[in-house]
């Protein structure tokens, strides 16, 4: 018994390892919004939608059963094994060395293998609830984001709450059933408090320790190891994520089934990295547009007449300043404000400078 168990985990570590290359594929897949996983950790479990052929986690049971199904027939250890066979066989015509067998039998376990996992998946989504997308906020200077070159690269890793793979998030050894309950003692915190006094003025004293009905697991019944009985685990995974130069702000990537599971009895939704522009002391950015504002009070006598004005361009002192001149507004009264934009002051896009008169504001400008 004990040994088969340490067999079955075996081959679960195996089968992760192999599994490797399938998910470096299926995450190139995601890479269509632009979202890459950067290096592929071994400790990392499937992505449970694309191990199913899915390029989406909105879906319904329907959906992920013909998926399944397909995936299943696919990847059929029979079918692989036939294919192979075909191969081998042509393989062999060709050159007649008899060096075959062995290469054989280990590819008959990769197929079991990718079947399991396929199995497994299916397992850990069916008859369960979509959660909710996880949003990450990536941060990018307006500099970086406004001028003109290659991606830009940001590396993210994240603790990401999934299913127990051990366990296939039934949280009894082995994915068996039933599930281990909350423990009704302890409401499943695992320890439990006992209150004395509190009456008639008299003093509290509160002791608190394991809870005895669950021996501290929170849980009640048979618990799976890895995850205590709880059916999730924490995973450390890393991302690099490129964003396109000239991205508004609050762009998102997807990256498809990525997002946590809010509990026992939901899938992943999606994780989004949503890109922010940095603040900036200077410059605004205008909404839903790369045009950037910067607001200044203006000495009222300064804004009757024309005026020539610089202004320090977006990647500050070094970049240098613009000189441009400020047309003449005759007309002008104290609290109004006038507008003077300056095109492709970025790569990007504008610079409205709005300009408010003000008596009172010594000038600045030459
Ligand atoms: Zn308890
Ligand atoms: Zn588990």
């Amino acid at each position: 018994m004990k040994k088969n168990l340490i067999k079955k985990f075996n081959k679960k570590k195996n089968k992760h390892r192999t599994s490797m290359r399938q998910r470096c594929t299926l995450l190139r897949v995601v890479a269509t919004c632009m979202v890459w996983l950067g290096s592929c950790v071994d400790a990392r479990s499937p992505n449970l939608y694309q191990t199913l052929g899915l390029d989406t986690s909105i879906i319904d049971e329907k959906t992920l059963r013909s998926s399944y199904r397909k995936k299943a027939v696919e990847t059929h250890p029979d079918k692989q094994q036939q294919q192979q066979q075909q191969q081998q066989q042509q393989e062999e015509d060709q050159q007649d060395d008899g060096s075959g067998a062995a290469s054989m039998s280990s590819n008959r376990g990769n197929a079991e293998m990718a079947f399991q996992q396929v199995s497994e998946a299916y397992a850990m989504l069916k008859h369960k609830e979509r959660s909710q997308d996880t949003v990450e906020d990536v941060y990018i200077p307006l500099n970086q984001i406004l001028t003109k070159g290659t991606n830009i690269v940001v590396h993210y890793q994240r603790r990401t709450k999934v299913p127990c793979t051990a366990c296939l998030g039934t949280g009894a050894p082995n994915g068996g059933s039933p599930s281990p309950t909350i423990c009704p003692t302890c409401r499943g915190a695992g320890t439990s408090t006992l209150t004395w006094g509190c009456h008639a003025g008299q003093p509290c004293i509160h002791m608190s320790g394991t809870c005895g009905t669950c021996g501290g697991q929170g849980r009640i019944g048979q618990l799976c190891r890895v995850c205590r009985g709880v059916g999730i685990v924490e995973e450390l995974r890393e991302y690099t994520i490129e964003f396109p130069t000239g991205s508004l702000h609050h762009h998102t990537l997807r990256a498809v089934g990525e997002g946590d599971i809010a509990n026992q009895s939901s899938r992943p939704g999606d994780l989004l990295f949503r890109l922010n522009v940095q603040p900036h002391p200077l410059f605004e950015l205008m909404e839903g547009t790369n045009n950037l504002i910067t607001r200044m009070e203006m000495n009222i006598k300064k804004l009757r007449t024309s005026f020539a004005m610089q202004i320090e361009k977006l990647g500050g002192e070094r970049q240098g300043f613009l000189s441009f001149n400020v047309p003449s507004y005759p007309e002008m009264k104290q609290g109004e404000t006038r507008t003077v934009t300056l095109t492709d002051f970025t790569d990007y896009g504008d610079l409205v400078l709005e300009m408010k008169a003000r008596e009172e504001v010594w000038s600045f400008t030459s």
